[in-house]
């Protein structure tokens, strides 16, 4: 689990700077932006907020995405 705080002040790295949306938590494994579809895996409970890992799965429809997400 991922603290709901935590959750709540979590941003999108590149729509930060424009837009103010919580990201969906998805599945306990995901965090999608809802602006740019970018999708950021979490990892033994730590969201890994890096825009590259965003931009592997932007084009992955959220029910493709695989649970757990992938390890290194
Ligand atoms: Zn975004």
């Amino acid at each position: 689990m991922v603290a709901q705080d935590l959750l709540e002040i979590l941003r999108c790295p590149v729509c930060v700077h424009t837009v103010d949306h919580p990201l969906e938590y998805y599945r306990e494994s995901w965090l999608i932006c809802q602006d740019c579809g970018r999708k950021y895996p979490i990892k033994e409970d730590i969201p890994i907020m890096l825009i590259d890992e965003g931009d592997k799965w932007i084009n992955v429809p959220k029910e493709q995405l695989p649970v757990p997400p992938p390890a290194e």
